[in-house]
């Protein structure tokens, strides 16, 4: 169509519709009416709860669509440089209420549903969590996408569409089982399949030396083809219009997949053997830290980076076609001025794409640009190596070197040939750049080798802690901290304030009475409001020793037991909460857990402790789960040793909720100590400087006697199961104690001895609470995203207004 034609084209349509679907109650009860009838096909005059909530969720769904339409069209007007989030695990949870939040039409729709009879709360409940992460790392992905869409950044976040999330705990008998989650048995309403936007991805084969042009090239012939299909998710921002795409990949049988089955014949065996590239998409790894040479999970890692770089590139020459006629030039114009040697002098970050890869999972995207800029743009070794340079960050989740993937040689070149050759050319000019800075230090060339020598927030508190959201509002006189969070520091000014403090009070005893029922709801135990509410949920591992935490209890238990009546009246209350998933395969992390269930069992029913101390496992920790705890806490630990945890997210949730911390030394504690003081937590344990000297004394280390005590009390069956629970006092005995459990544990106990005093000081507590929240804006993901943009990914803000939309066609 010419310019006439496709203007009135446009007009036509326009004409057609309204421009945007309408807010108010009469429109939304007729469009949520409509849905049922005609999308969830029931009848308008008798449809359930879950009826509801899919209506429900498609009548919001198109008014996300409507915001996500006008940001892409605008993106490709505007063209800006992009920053790609690519990441394996996305932790989303539900999405019904933040989307309504982000959009700010929340209660328009509770308006409208309850003059339908329906109640918002009671149908967002409905919808299941969205799991498709471990912990941690995708949490922050989920936050990463919130706070870009956000600050109106032009971002698209790749990553793999599982059919099998994280697997649900179940606790039988104490003893965790896993059950699978197939998140997708209802349908979910949030992703739109692109049946046309898919990729080839290849597999295994080999390679080949071919001539181009009278130059030397490789070829990868492939031995296997897989098909890559887009489902994209909008995730709208807070505030703004701006909906910015998740786009998650699921793997398809290629037509190419096996030509030869059925060349031969084999009918039945060709399509099963289609159906095994289905798996690649099938099941997310629950194995949060190690996932050392499975060849499924390097297929997987290799299918979505090479889907999303195909996917990128193929945007990138969208919009630049006029190169087209000009192949040597495409990619200096793919990567603008930045590999122009005069420009880089004047411009050195500029450029059209920055990739941020959540820690190493999606690292094989380095060796695929590499692969697709030498072997496909056919760019020299030198041109492409500077681009890789510029465009690619890293994000580490792990300071330990057990957590960084690796990956044996052997698999990496039976399944990606070509790459394990780049990766070898990488790490040779890369010990040639080291040993001119290091010169031949072989020890330590070997140690930083790349390929080893020898064997082989959404806005989340808006959606999890409505009150305490409407109290800050108040007492800054603004809504505006939502969106600009360093404003939170503002609450300081109040932190004294009687009438504050009141407030404060009750919006905390709200949260722990919601948390109260969902416990009671749960286990049948009924747990007093007046005692702190002590929390410690997040994976099960040993180095954040939920051990330390239960040793505790059991301690306290113990103190208890051996206390007079006068005594006892000084005790403070308490509601141990523990929760975290432990991986399938991690025998002592699943003892952990029982232990936790033996040790409540068993303290919960002493008619002689009663409200004093009460010990509750909460199953199935997930986003969900994490919303009702997290702003119930009073208080919550964080008990890694020190220079184990690269940064922890819990932390930063709880603290922004108004709960206080016990914590180590380590990770983004030590940022929070800076930004709360240490007088508003309880710090305890040694510190990341202490900790290698601490090991080194082996069996000569002194551990207290109340830890042999306690100890002791698991070894001779006080709790039952002391053959089971063996082998985990074997871990923290004598020199086996890595995680020096023994070494901190007196300064645990005072850190604890240290909460209890404050606690009993009501106004001293409220204070620290409020000073909590107030000191949290730090550890906002709209900070951290908006650092990255100008620091890391130089890029812009996005923004656009809605009028402009009708300029979008011309
Ligand atoms: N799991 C869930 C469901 C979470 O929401 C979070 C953090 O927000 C985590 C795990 C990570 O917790 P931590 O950083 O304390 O290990």
């Amino acid at each position: 169509l010419d310019f006439g034609e496709r203007k009135g084209q446009a007009e036509r349509m326009l004409g057609l519709m309204d421009v945007f679907l309408k807010n108010d109650p009469i429109s939304l009860q007729k469009d949520i009416l409509h849905h049922v009838e005609y999308t969830v096909a029931r009848s308008r005059f008798s449809f359930d709860d879950f009826e509801a909530y899919q209506a429900l969720a498609h009548s919001v769904r198109d008014r996300l669509i409507e915001r996500w339409h006008d940001t892409l069209i605008h993106f490709k007007k505007e063209d800006p440089k992009r920053v790609y989030f690519l990441s394996l695990e996305f932790l989303m949870g539900r999405s019904l209420s933040n989307i309504v939040i982000n959009l700010g039409i929340r209660d328009q729709f509770a308006d409208a549903l309850s003059q339908l009879g329906f109640d918002f709360e009671v149908l967002a409940e409905q919808e299941g969590d969205a799991c498709l992460g471990n912990g941690g790392l995708a949490r922050l992905s989920a936050c990463q996408m919130d706070s870009l869409a956000t600050l109106d950044y032009p971002a698209v976040g790749y990553g793999l569409r599982y059919q099998y999330g994280l697997f649900r705990q179940v606790i039988v008998d104490g003893f965790q089982h896993e059950q699978p989650d197939y998140w997708l048995n209802f349908g979910n309403p949030w992703e739109i399949e692109r049946v046309h936007i898919t990729y080839p991805v290849k597999f295994y084969g080999t390679v080949t030396d071919e001539f181009l042009n009278g130059e030397k090239c490789k070829v990868w012939v492939p031995g296997e083809m897989v098909e890559a299909v887009a489902y994209d998710n909008p995730i709208p921002g807070y505030g703004t219009r701006n909906t910015i795409n998740l786009r998650l990949w699921a793997a398809k049988p290629s037509d190419q997949h096996d030509m030869e089955s059925f060349n031969t014949g084999d009918y039945v065996d060709a399509v099963v053997n289609r159906q095994r590239a289905e798996s690649i998409s099938s099941i997310l790894y629950p194995d949060d830290r190690s996932y050392q040479g499975k060849e499924l999970r390097l297929k997987q890692q290799y299918f979505f980076v090479s889907a999303s770089v195909q996917d990128i590139f193929r945007r990138f020459k969208d919009t630049h076609k006029k190169f087209d006629e000009f192949p040597e030039k495409v990619l200096s114009c793919m990567f603008h001025v930045s590999i122009s040697a005069e420009a880089y002098v004047e411009t050195p970050r500029i450029g059209l794409v920055a990739l941020q890869l959540n820690d190493t999972h999606p690292s094989l995207a380095i060796a695929e640009v590499m692969r697709v800029l030498l072997d496909e743009e056919h760019l020299s070794w030198h041109r492409a190596w500077d681009i890789i340079c510029k465009i690619f960050s890293f994000t580490t989740h792990t300071v330990s070197p057990e957590g960084l993937e690796k990956i044996p040689v052997d698999l990496l070149g039976n399944l990606l040939p070509r790459h394990l050759q780049i990766i070898y050319d990488i790490n040779f000019n890369f010990v040639e750049e080291l040993k001119k800075m290091i010169g031949l230090d072989y020890d330590r060339l070997t140690r930083m080798s790349i390929v080893e020598e020898g064997a082989v927030k959404r806005r989340w508190i808006v959606v999890s802690n409505p009150s305490l959201c409407a109290l800050i509002s108040k007492w800054l006189g603004t809504e505006a901290w939502i969106r600009d969070i360093d404003l939170l520091i503002g609450l300081r000014d109040y932190a004294t304030n009687a009438e504050l403090h009141q407030e404060w009070k009750m919006v905390k005893k709200v949260n722990k009475i919601r948390l109260a029922e969902y416990i009671e709801a749960m286990s049948g135990l009924k747990v007093s409001l007046d005692a702190m509410f002590d929390v410690q949920t997040k994976r099960i591992h040993e180095y954040k020793r939920q051990l330390l935490n239960i040793l505790g209890i059991i301690h306290r238990y113990d103190c208890i037991k051996n206390m007079d009546k006068n005594d006892r009246k000084k005790v403070v209350p308490r509601v141990c909460i523990i929760g975290g998933k432990a991986a399938p395969g991690y025998e002592i992390a699943k003892k952990i857990i029982k232990l936790c269930h033996v040790v409540a069992e068993r303290i919960n029913n002493d008619n002689d402790i009663g409200d004093l101390l009460k010990l509750v496992f909460i199953p199935d920790y997930n986003v969900s789960v994490a919303e009702m705890v997290i702003p119930g806490a009073d208080l919550s630990q964080h008990l890694s040793t020190a220079g184990h945890e690269a940064s922890g997210t819990g932390s930063m949730k709880f603290l922004m909720n108004g709960c206080l911390l016990l914590a180590t030394a380590d990770g983004s504690t030590i940022e929070m100590v800076e930004e709360i003081g240490q007088d508003n937590m309880f710090l305890f344990g040694a510190k990341a400087n202490e900790v290698v000297a601490l090991r080194k004394k082996g069996p000569t280390l002194k551990v207290p006697l109340q830890f042999s005590r306690v100890v002791r009390m698991i070894r001779d069956g006080h709790f039952g199961f002391e053959d089971y629970f063996k082998s985990l006092c074997d871990k923290i005995e004598g020199t086996s104690d890595y995680f020096l459990l023994g070494a901190d544990f007196m300064s645990y106990l005072e850190a604890q001895a240290a909460a209890d005093k404050a606690f009993v000081d009501e106004e001293r507590w409220t204070k620290m609470s409020i000073l909590s929240a107030a000191g949290s804006g730090r550890f906002s993901s709209d900070r951290t995203i908006q650092e990255y943009a100008e620091n890391t990914w130089d890029i812009q803000p996005c923004s656009f207004f809605f009028f402009l939309f009708f300029f979008f066609f011309f």
